[in-house]
Parts: structure tokens; C-alpha cells; sequence
């Protein structure tokens, strides 16, 4: 059987130009004459008991965001290089200015996600966010001048899903606080914003591939590799920061991942939260 590749693959966020926001609001404007559910109510389940289990688990193409990174490697036990070595693979990205990470399927015939186990999802408490999103879609209007508008979901209706023919009702809210999403959209929506800065080509003339960007890959895929880094560089004790936000920021994966994203901002734009000593 061949499984729809695009599964997955969307980024949980459509990066939509500014000009689009007017029309955005009415609804026969959405991109690709995409509906937003609004809070209109869905009907969809999946569970072992489906006769579709497991298939969008197959060859599927589905991006990972630092914050899947970090929960998935934390959840395996293994340092960040090690994951990102062992499960993912680089691809074009939505822009030329910065990879996307992809996840490295298995060599199996029918291309399992890693994790696929006989049962099921083996690191479903922390699954990515796109697993965690189907079948809805994301979109959130944002430009780096003005920050994140509200966000909108779609309903996605893939054939082999069978999901869509069960009855339990949700509206979108509903499916957010169900599969735990807001804490991976609130981290999602963070790299989404460093993202608009990359797109702008900041790397200072040395283009993709230099060390510039390089350093941003890092700060954004390899946490562990980061913190190193920090330490050596002596670079918290550059900004204005209480010994308890430098210990957070010492010991937490997330706070340092968001320390590394202010980092970034001010050193490719000059303008962050964080304030030099
Ligand atoms: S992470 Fe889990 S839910 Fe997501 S594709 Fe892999 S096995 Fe399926
Ligand atoms: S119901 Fe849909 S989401 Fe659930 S296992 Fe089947 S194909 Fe996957």
C-alpha cells in the first residue's frame, strides 16, 4: 500500500505574509481554499482499535522542531548529537536560508517510524507535535515585525484514515488540551519566530553552511552540544540574569533552548529581552 508521504508533512505553522492577514479573516481567502474549523465540532478517534492502527506510522514524512527534539532524545536517554545522528535526516526547509529536520525513517520495507513498536507509539507521552496535531493542521499569521497573530486549524481528511469515521465529537480546543499540544505550539511558535529572522538571510554574507549558521543549528538542534558551548564561552555571564535564571538555565533543557533563542536574536539582529552586564 502506499501511504500518502504529506501526512505529516506540513509545518505545524504556515509562515503567511502580513498582506495576507486582511484577507485571512474572511474564510473563502485561506490559502489553498483551506476552511478554519473555527470552533465547529469534528468527529474523530484513533485507537488500537481501528483497522488503520499504526499506518500513518509508515513512510511518512513529518518534520521535528527543536522542542520534539528535545523531548524525544530526553525520552530515548541519548545525548542530542546522538538523536539527531541516529533518527533524523536534514531536507530543504520552507526557505533557503536554513535546513529542515526531517525524521529518518527505518530501512524497513515499509518505512516505520523508529519508534513503531507491535503496540503502538513507544514514546507516545512524548510524540512530535505533528503526530500530536493530526488530523488537524495549524496555521498562525506572523511576520518578525509584529509577532504571532491568532492561530487557526483545519480539519485533514486522508483516505486510509479511518479515524475520521468514528463519532466522538471535538472541537479544536477540545483536541489541543486532549493531546497536550499548547506546550509544544507555545515552543513551536518561539522557533517559528527565530525562523522569520533566518529567512531574512542574517548570516552577515557568509550564506547557508557557514559558521554563523552553524552555530544557529546547534543552539536550535543539538541542546547538549549548546550547553557545552555556553559553558566554555562563559557566554550567561555576558547578560543581566539572577543566579536562580542562570542555574534554570544551566540545568533545563527547555530554558536553555529559550536562552538560546534570545541569544540569537541578539547577536543576528541586536534587538532580544537580554541585556549585556
Ligand atoms: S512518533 Fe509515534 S505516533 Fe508518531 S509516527 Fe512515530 S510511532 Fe507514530
Ligand atoms: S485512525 Fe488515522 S491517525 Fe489513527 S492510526 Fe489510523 S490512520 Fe493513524
Amino acid at each position: 500500500m502506499i501511504f500518502h508521504v504529506s501526512f505529516f508533512c506540513f509545518y505545524a505553522f504556515e509562515l503567511v505574509e502580513s498582506s495576507d492577514y486582511q484577507t485571512m479573516q474572511n474564510n473563502d481567502k485561506f490559502p489553498d481554499g483551506m476552511i478554519p474549523l473555527g470552533g465547529k465540532a469534528f468527529h474523530f478517534s484513533c485507537h488500537s482499535g481501528v483497522k488503520c492502527f499504526t499506518s500513518c506510522c509508515k513512510n511518512v514524512d513529518m518534520f521535528l522542531f527543536p522542542y520534539d527534539v528535545i523531548r524525544l532524545k530526553k525520552r530515548l536517554g541519548i545525548d542530542s548529537e546522538v538523536f539527531m545522528r541516529r533518527h533524523t535526516r536534514l531536507s530543504a526547509g520552507s526557505h533557503p536560508y536554513f535546513p529542515a529536520v526531517m525524521l529518518q525513517l527505518s530501512d524497513d520495507v515499509e518505512k516505520s517510524c523508529p519508534f513503531l513498536t507491535e503496540k503502538g507509539c513507544s514514546v507516545y507521552s512524548d510524540r512530535p507535535s505533528a503526530c500530536r496535531t493530526y488530523p488537524l493542521e495549524r496555521a498562525v499569521d506572523r511576520t518578525s515585525e509584529r509577532g504571532a497573530r491568532p492561530d487557526y486549524y483545519f480539519l485533514t481528511n486522508h483516505p486510509y484514515c479511518l479515524g475520521h469515521q468514528e463519532e466522538t465529537p471535538y472541537t479544536s480546543l477540545q483536541w489541543i488540551r486532549e493531546q497536550q499540544l499548547q506546550e509544544y505550539n507555545n515552543q513551536n511558535d518561539r522557533w517559528a519566530e527565530l525562523d522569520t529572522i533566518f529567512l531574512t538571510n542574517p548570516w552577515k554574507g557568509e550564506g547557508s553552511g557557514g559558521p554563523l549558521q552553524q552555530i544557529a543549528f546547534m543552539v536550535c538542534y543539538n541542546i547538549d552540544e549548546f550547553r557545552l558551548f555556553v559553558a566554555r564561552q562563559h557566554i550567561l555571564e555576558q547578560f543581566k540574569m539572577s543566579s536562580k535564571q542562570r542555574k534554570h538555565i544551566e540545568s533545563d533543557d527547555v530554558a536553555l533552548l529559550q536562552f538560546g533563542y534570545d541569544w540569537l536574536k541578539f547577536f543576528l539582529t541586536g534587538k532580544s529581552s537580554l541585556q549585556q552586564r
